[in-house]
């Protein structure tokens, strides 16, 4: 069975004092709930990673190295190891401050910062090789869905984004389907629409990389997910948790969303 993974972009938010604040008030809830819970129920909590700005990902690491209740990621990495790239991050930069995972082609670095499934396989490549579980995301505009191209969208992304990763190398991708429209709109995918498209990807995978491979690769949904429809969302079979933006900018909300991904 496929562990759930609750994940929280932080995106261009908080102060380093709120970002720490926010880390150690999640910590003293999920402490406080695996001390009330039997152990049975820990167990059945889902991977949690904490996405922070790159400035504050020592800091955050910090926060849970010893208890190891969460784990932190970076919002996304340059592809070079390193070099005259001022103002960048590589990949070894981020393993050597302690965290694990990296997001890939969030919609905001696709749009704004004109990522395509080039680049953005060369950035899975350099965070691949340090070691660093790519969160590689995937989704397709409001344009695209009104005009019923929206899986021929996802499925180019993750053809030419993702595809050419081989069958080993697949297994350690999570993959984050994201709908656009829904991005910090408010708006939501039904659990429907959203369980129709992480059908869709599983069918991919299954047809690349053989029915046992597509099983164990986790698909996140994003957009909008909040506590009180978290549970809903994650109730579809080929849904295997999120990637939140907004609220897991409150504790109390973002550990909602987490105690709806047990198991
Ligand atoms: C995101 O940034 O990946 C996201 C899903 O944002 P929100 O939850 O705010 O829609």
């Amino acid at each position: 069975m496929r562990k759930k993974i609750v994940a929280g972009n932080w995106k261009m938010n908080l102060s380093l004092d709120e970002a720490l604040a926010l880390s150690n008030e999640l910590k003293v809830i999920i402490n406080h709930h695996n001390k009330q819970a039997h152990s049975r129920d820990v167990s059945r909590l889902p991977e949690v990673v904490l996405f922070p700005p790159y400035v504050y990902l020592t800091k955050v690491h910090d926060v849970f190295v010893h208890d190891g209740s969460i784990s932190v990621g970076a919002q996304n990495c340059h592809h070079a190891d390193k070099g005259a790239f001022t103002g960048e991050v590589a990949a070894s930069m981020i393993r050597s401050t302690g965290a694990t995972h990296v997001l890939i082609g969030h919609s905001e670095r696709r749009t704004y910062f004109n990522e395509d499934d080039a680049l953005l396989s060369q950035k899975l490549k350099g965070a691949l090789g340090q070691g660093l579980v790519p969160i590689y995301c995937c989704g397709e505009s409001l344009e695209d869905r009104e005009s019923n191209t929206f899986k021929q969208i996802v499925t180019d992304q993750l053809v030419k984004g993702l595809f050419w990763l081989d069958k080993d190398t697949i297994k350690s991708v999570v993959i984050a389907y994201e709908p656009v429209w829904a991005i910090g709109t408010g708006l939501t995918a039904t659990a429907e629409q959203a369980q129709e498209m992480h059908q869709h990807i599983r069918q991919l995978l299954s047809e690349k990389y053989g029915h046992d491979t597509a099983e164990q690769i986790r698909i996140l949904y994003g957009g909008s997910c909040n506590a009180k429809n978290a549970a809903e969302l994650f109730a579809g079979k080929d849904v295997d948790g999120g990637l939140i933006g907004g609220a897991s900018l409150k504790a109390h909300d973002f550990f909602g969303i987490i105690s709806s991904a047990c198991s």
